[in-house]
């Protein structure tokens, strides 16, 4: 089997279809992975994450480094035996989620020393030390630890934030390629910094470009820029990356986002949306997001989403998921979040089927005109 082989089967304008082959098998791109913060895709066993058409996941190193710790999830076998996941993981490097969630941090050229949101005790992330966790692991596809500072900083910020990230791609790459086995079975992806500049991003890319990565992400977007922002630099953002490696867009999106976005040449997402907003009691539709708190959904005996293939929409009213979310019930939970995994993946493999048959745009607009019609 090949370690890591990406291929495009189809183009439309910019948009992309196409298939990543690894060991643990077949991404086929446009992909969505759900995430799987803490060792699991919250409210779904993974058979039936796997049910609803997802090809690989995302687990978080700064999640599992803290809790339960990598080197305990290298003893007990690697994370895909540990949450019964036999398919690809990617795993990010820990260096957004330092920034966004833990205390006390203290950014230096050799990493960034933090406490734990958990308990208070102190670590240190390192290009070194994240490559290492993320080996422990037993990831398929490695992030490069980059930094990922807000899109609102001072350009000068930006800039000096962006240079130390590609310091940190070599320093990743190095120790990436020290990690024996696990290297020559895994691939990994750098990370292209530099905020809403094209300038910066260029730069970014060039650097990335010359260490050379199996695939490459567009980091710092969906940190509250807005869509048009992000819009605007993903018009030149996955142009500057090479045409022949896969193009992951980090944190993203809503569905709108995503068909807006592969519209402009990303192959890749991840996003918590689908399943924290399950949670939340917010549904995704064709038809655009329900609230299923909202007392109209009481008494309607009919599904979801009328055009969603999945085992929720097929068997459960509205009106029950609507009493279930009010009454706090952890099945209101499962289902909705079972049933947003679908639609997203649904999305995703309607996408794909439009870009081969070479009738994308027709797609996005028949897309946006139901999706932004209030029915
Ligand atoms: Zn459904």
């Amino acid at each position: 089997m090949a370690r890591f082989a990406f291929s495009v089967l189809a183009t439309d304008g910019k948009a992309r279809t196409g298939r990543i082959a690894m060991n643990r098998g077949e991404i086929r791109t446009p992909a969505f992975m759900p995430v799987g913060t803490a060792a699991t895709v919250k409210a779904m066993k993974p058979e039936a994450v796997r049910a609803t058409g997802a090809d690989i996941i995302l687990g978080n190193t700064y999640h599992l480094m803290l809790r339960p710790g990598a080197e305990r999830v290298a003893r007990l076998g690697g994370l895909h035996r540990f949450m019964n996941w036999d398919r690809p993981i990617l795993t990010d490097s820990g260096g957004y989620q330092v920034m966004s969630l833990s205390e006390l941090r203290k950014l230096t050229e050799e990493g960034v020393s933090f406490r734990s949101h958990i308990d208070g005790s102190k670590h240190m992330l390192t290009p070194e030390r994240s490559m290492e966790i993320q080996r422990l692991l037993g990831s398929d596809i490695v992030m490069a630890f980059d930094e990922c500072p807000r899109a609102d900083r001072p350009l000068a910020e930006i800039a000096t934030s962006m240079e130390l990230s590609m310091r940190w791609a070599k320093r990743s790459r190095d120790a990436f390629d020290g990690g024996g086995e696990h290297a020559e079975r895994a691939a990994l992806f750098g990370i292209q910094q530099g905020a809403l500049d094209e300038r910066l991003r260029a730069r970014s890319a060039e650097s990335l470009k010359e260490i050379g990565f199996d695939g490459y992400a567009i980091g710092g977007l969906a940190v509250g820029e807005g869509q048009e922002a992000m819009f605007a630099t993903l018009d030149f953002a996955p142009d500057q990356l090479p045409e022949n490696a896969p193009r992951y867009l980090m944190g993203v999106g809503k569905p709108d986002d995503l068909v807006g976005a592969v519209e402009r040449g990303v192959d890749m997402f991840d996003c918590v949306l689908p399943t924290r907003s399950g949670r939340n009691g917010q549904a995704f539709t064709w038809n655009g997001p329900l609230n299923m708190r909202n007392a109209r959904h009481a008494e309607d005996t009919g599904p979801l989403d009328t055009r969603c293939s999945c085992s929720v929409c097929s068997t459960y009213s509205r009106a029950y998921l609507h009493h279930l979310i009010k009454s706090g019930e952890m099945l209101g939970a499962m289902l909705l979040t079972e049933h947003n995994l679908s639609f997203y993946q649904q999305l995703m493999s309607g996408m794909r089927n439009a870009i081969a048959k070479g009738h994308f745009a027709l797609f996005a607009s028949d897309f946006r005109r139901d999706y932004f019609s209030r029915s």
